[in-house]
């Protein structure tokens, strides 16, 4: 029987630009669920996808998390040093006849319908120039979530053969998210419920590549007034750096712990949002 991990929790910002409203409650949530369970909260940096890389954003971002008293254990991992484990996943997925090449452009995909049907499953791509994408014939359609309980996704979208390597030559964030998760010993994943699809395919490459699952938990989705997701591209507002408590306080709101007092101090502050946390999810 697999002995059971230590909990480890992470928060896996992409470098796209500073902290927003929208991922500080991230960052907040993961954190808390890791001290909650008195275990380790690792930050990683996702830029896999290197040219939406935005120079200088990592540590920006990484800053604001010190400001906010949101300190991490351990080193920082940056997924555009990481290529040679990701290449070895890809290898050993093939050798297993779970990958093959694909050469379609997205103008293609989207002219043949919504979703990726396999079209170069058979067709005997060659490598060169071509993606390589994941033989999903064992599609992860239900899991159950700490937040959202049993979750049930579009079997559709669960069972598209996703993409592991793009015909730009750059690994995906699918396979590198689980490839980390899996090395760094993370248990725990807590993470905006804009992820909760994403999280069929990366259960079924969980299935090959480890002998275990992580635990899931996904928060709501902050939203803008217009009921947008509060994201870089819809120009969400940075965080700014002399109003941490209050921030804090109101992404503590958006969480709905409650009983935590007005103190200005960031550190008491999430001391007390860990009680309120481990009372809301850990009883
Ligand atoms: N890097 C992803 C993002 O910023 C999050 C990855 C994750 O938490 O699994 O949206
Ligand atoms: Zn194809």
């Amino acid at each position: 029987m697999a002995t059971r991990l230590p909990y480890c929790g992470r928060f896996a910002p992409t470098p796209s630009g500073p902290l927003h409203f929208g991922s500080l409650v991230a960052a907040v949530a993961s954190y808390l669920d890791a001290k909650a369970h008195a275990g380790r909260w690792l930050v990683r940096i996702e830029d896999v996808d290197k040219p939406r890389a935005v120079p200088g954003a990592a540590s920006t971002i990484l800053t604001q998390l010190e400001q906010h008293g949101l300190h991490w254990d351990g080193e920082v991992w940056y997924q555009s040093q990481r290529d040679s484990a990701y290449q070895d996943a890809l290898d050993q997925l093939h050798a297993q006849g779970l990958t093959y090449f694909c050469t379609c452009t997205r103008k293609q995909i989207k002219a043949r319908g919504a979703h990726y049907t396999g079209y170069c499953r058979d067709r005997q791509r060659s490598a060169t120039g071509s993606a390589v994408r994941f033989r999903n014939d064992h599609p992860t359609t239900q899991f159950s979530d700490r937040i959202q309980d049993h979750v049930s996704l579009d079997s559709m979208f669960a069972r598209e053969d996703f993409l592991l390597f793009r015909r730009d030559q750059l690994y995906t964030y699918q396979l590198a998210v689980v490839v980390d998760d899996h090395a760094q010993g993370v248990t725990d994943i807590v993470r905006g419920a804009d992820l909760l699809t994403a999280t069929s395919w990366q259960l079924a490459l969980w299935q090959q590549l480890s002998q275990r699952t992580p635990r899931f938990a996904h928060v709501p989705l902050a939203l803008d007034p217009s009921g947008r997701k509060l994201s870089k591209q819809n120009h969400a507002p940075a965080l700014n750096a002399n109003n941490a408590a209050q921030q804090l306080r109101t992404a503590f709101e958006f969480l709905k712990l409650s009983g935590i007092e007005p103190v200005s101090s960031t550190t008491e502050l999430l001391q007390q949002a860990t009680t309120a946390w481990r009372a809301k999810y850990l009883s």
